[in-house]
């Protein structure tokens, strides 16, 4: 009895402990994040003070974690044995096996130095060491056979090897070890310091004799490895640095490729998820009067089906009390502002004042230009505010805004500041979005208690997996139809010899009435150059159009907003026939019976900005002409470029081209966001596997939007770790 209770005594004790140790276990993996990946880089042998320093500023690594998550650049392939003879300068690294024949120190003092010599079946090699020399000597033993691996150099077209790795070659390394050795990126500096790309590795390799699988515990859902076959958290860390095979090697980078999109997509769903269950949307209960009346008798033409669907998306956003933030893609002349336009006449229906928010002084005046004629009869109070607004209307305009009698407010940033405050902001619109950044659209939630319903409108089309990626938290709407009765604009590629023909062209044009667009680049708003070649390009044009008989407009970004001003309403107006000018003119600019666009130098532009320029015609009813001139010698990309605008006058394809290209990083929007901040993934090069993430993570959330399932509490768990890692690295 007393030993029954006794052994059921002890089980309990040990139920208990091991209950403690269980929940001690959990605890560590729910909650604190490995301390050891934590721990500061000096902590890792090889890491001293000044190479701590060092890896911080250049690498910036500066925990354990950031060395493991410093990836190889490549890997030498150490099962490959070169011949002597087969050695070329274009090798960096190279492994050879031979027989050590023979072995001498030679020199004085600094230039002291080991040379030893190996034979293959092709030839001789030196061997070189600079320190350490006589424990080297001592190891080293003539007529031994050895394996040796070491970076190349070449000394009167003979191989040489300074301080390579060498051991003695055995039956076991003869058949080849299975081996990649890793090779990281490393800086001058760094090198300097003996970390070069190689040394690194050394690094990575005493980290991993320090951590476990304990440290890297798994982040994904159990289903998500099963289902596309991933390789676990730890695996895929230790076979990225210091894989067993190139198989592994690949499955590794695939599973932390995926990794990355999935945790981006996640962050993004869940700051939607979010703001549709905490933050409160204004209701617009119903289509009034001045919506009503506006369709029916002002509207100027039919709506496009795209436009009403677009319309109907917004009204049913807008009335359904949760706040809007959606995007309007819709290539260039398909018709946006009127979207806006009819979406800010539900808002003043219900009481609430708007903004639309251009990205330069021409746009934000033009669209005032254009609204103000189309409202004209109806009741509604619009102004304008720009950098140029002069301080007393300025007074009335904040005035306005604040008692609530200004209804429409357009323009440029200016309306963002915070002296800007409005009685009951309700609709915000951000026209030719790509020019404002991410937190000047927050900026304009803070304009009302409430924040106002937000529609970006983009000529730029962005490219599905960009859209993904860096706006995946707004709701996204398409115009895919231009107004009826458009002809496609006709583009040519032309060079230099062509320019006299080409005159002549837009003086047939002219002759029939129409305008022309001639633009020069200008790369930098300060470039002396530039400014010269378009000053030289405008006294040519005016000798080829003489005035009276031609006038000509000039726009440039050096010339007062109210220069710029009158010499586009000049050519709004057609008192003059062709606007010669830089890309000031690139966005949103509306002279429909303008239908030539010459842009000279165009392969000084990217593609994204031959497309917005060559948008500016074909708006009317009349066939238009873009004529993209170059010099003669071209590079390959820029051929490319021209190739694809003369092929093409889809937005979207263009788009996707244009982010092949230039790559992501370059895409206008993206420089600030830092969503795209991909170590290994890459939204043009595994388009497929973003879109994988994407359904995962949505199916994941649908299901368990909290993730708070056993299954996904690894996802949440490493959610909560990063954001502690961002709010300490935010501390530091
Ligand atoms: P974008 O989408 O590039 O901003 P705009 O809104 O400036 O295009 O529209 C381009 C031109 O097409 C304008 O002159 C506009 O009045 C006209 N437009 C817009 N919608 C229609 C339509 N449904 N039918 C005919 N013309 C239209
Ligand atoms: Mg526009």
């Amino acid at each position: 009895m007393q030993a029954a209770t006794s052994l059921f005594l002890i089980l309990h004790y040990l139920f208990l402990i091991s209950s403690v140790i269980f929940i001690f276990v959990q605890t560590d993996l729910i909650s604190t994040p490995s301390t050891i990946l934590s721990s500061p880089i000096e902590y890792l042998t090889g890491v001293s003070a000044i190479r701590g320093d060092l890896l911080r500023k250049e690498l910036n690594i500066f925990s354990f974690r950031d060395l493991l998550e410093h990836y190889p650049l490549r890997h030498i392939d150490r099962t490959k044995v070169d011949k002597i003879n087969h050695l070329n300068e274009y090798a960096d690294y190279a492994q050879v096996a031979g027989r050590l024949i023979s072995k001498q120190i030679v020199g004085e003092k600094r230039g002291r130095r080991l040379v030893a010599q190996l034979k293959d079946d092709t030839g001789i090699m030196e061997l070189v060491w600079f320190q350490g020399i006589q424990w080297v000597e001592k190891i080293l033993h003539i007529d031994k056979d050895y394996l040796v691996f070491g970076k190349l150099s070449f000394f009167l077209s003979k191989p040489q090897m300074a301080h390579p790795d060498i051991e003695p070659y055995t039956a076991q390394n003869a058949t080849g070890k299975s081996f990649l050795e890793p090779v990281y990126p490393s800086t001058e500096k760094l090198k300097s310091r003996g970390l070069n790309g190689k040394a690194i590795g050394k690094l990575t390799q005493e980290l991993f004799n320090k951590i476990s699988e304990n440290d890297l515990p798994e982040n994904l859902p159990e289903s998500v490895l099963q289902q596309y076959k991933l390789m676990n958290s730890y695996d895929a860390f230790r076979q990225i640095h210091l894989p067993v095979s190139l198989n592994h090697y690949e499955q590794a980078v695939r599973r932390l490729k995926f990794e990355e999109f999935f945790f981006a997509q996640l962050s993004i769903q869940l700051i939607k998820l979010n703001r549709l269950k905490t933050v409160k949307g204004i209701k617009f209960e119903k289509l009034g009067e001045l919506f009503n009346s506006f369709y029916n008798n002002y509207l100027p033409f039919a709506l496009t089906n795209a436009q009403k669907n677009v319309l109907k998306e917004i009204r049913r956003d807008t009335g359904s009390g949760k706040q809007m933030n959606r995007l309007l893609q819709g290539d260039v002349g398909s018709g946006k502002t009127m979207v806006a336009l009819l979406s800010i006449l539900m808002a003043a229906d219900n009481g609430y004042q708007s903004v639309l928010m251009a990205p330069t002084e021409i746009l934000a005046q033009q669209h005032y230009n254009t609204i103000t004629a189309q409202l004209e009869q109806l009741p509604v109070n619009l102004k304008l505010l720009t950098g140029s607004t002069s301080a007393k209307e300025r007074k009335t305009v904040l005035q306005g805004c604040e008692d609530g009698t200004i209804h429409i407010l357009i323009g440029t940033h200016a309306i963002i500041e915070d002296k800007v405050v409005f009685k009951n902001l309700g609709f915000a619109v951000v026209d030719e979005q790509h020019k404002f950044g991410v937190a000047q659209r927050a900026r304009l939630w803070k304009k009302s208690s409430v924040p106002p319903h937000i529609l970006v409108m983009t000529a730029t089309p962005i490219p599905r997996t960009l859209a993904l990626t860096v706006y995946g938290d707004l709701d996204c709407s398409i115009i895919d139809e231009l107004p009826p009765g458009r002809q496609p604009v006709t583009t040519i590629h032309r060079n230099e010899s062509a320019r006299p023909q080409i005159m002549d062209f837009i003086k047939e044009q002219l002759s029939l009435g129409r305008q022309a667009y001639i633009i020069y680049p200008l790369i930098e708003e300060s470039s002396k150059l530039d400014y010269e070649n378009l000053m030289k390009g405008y006294d040519e044009v005016k000798s080829f159009f003489p005035e009276p008989k031609f006038w000509i407009s000039m726009v440039h970004g050096k010339q007062t907003a109210e220069q710029k001003e009158t010499n586009m309403q000049r050519f709004f107006k057609a008192d003059t026939q062709i606007l010669v000018g830089t890309t000031v003119i690139e966005v949103g600019v509306n002279v429909p019976n303008a239908s030539v666009m010459v842009i000279e130098s165009a392969e000084k532009f990217g593609l994204s900005q031959l497309h917005q320029l060559r948008g500016r015609v074909g708006r009317g009813a009349d066939k238009s002409y873009c004529i993209l001139l170059t010099g003669n010698k071209l590079s390959n990309d820029a051929r490319e470029r021209m190739k694809i605008m003369v092929g093409t006058n889809d937005g979207f394809k263009i788009a996707e081209k244009d982010l092949e290209l230039r790559g992501p990083g370059e895409m206008e929007g993206t420089r600030q966001s830092g969503t795209l901040d991909f170590k290994l993934a890459s939204i043009v090069d595994d388009k497929a596997m973003l879109e994988v993430a994407r359904t995962t993570v949505e199916q994941i959330l649908e299901k368990d939007p909290e993730l708070q399932s056993p299954e996904n509490l690894p996802v949440n768990n490493h959610l909560l770790h990063q954001k502690a890692k961002t709010r300490w690295s935010k501390v530091g």
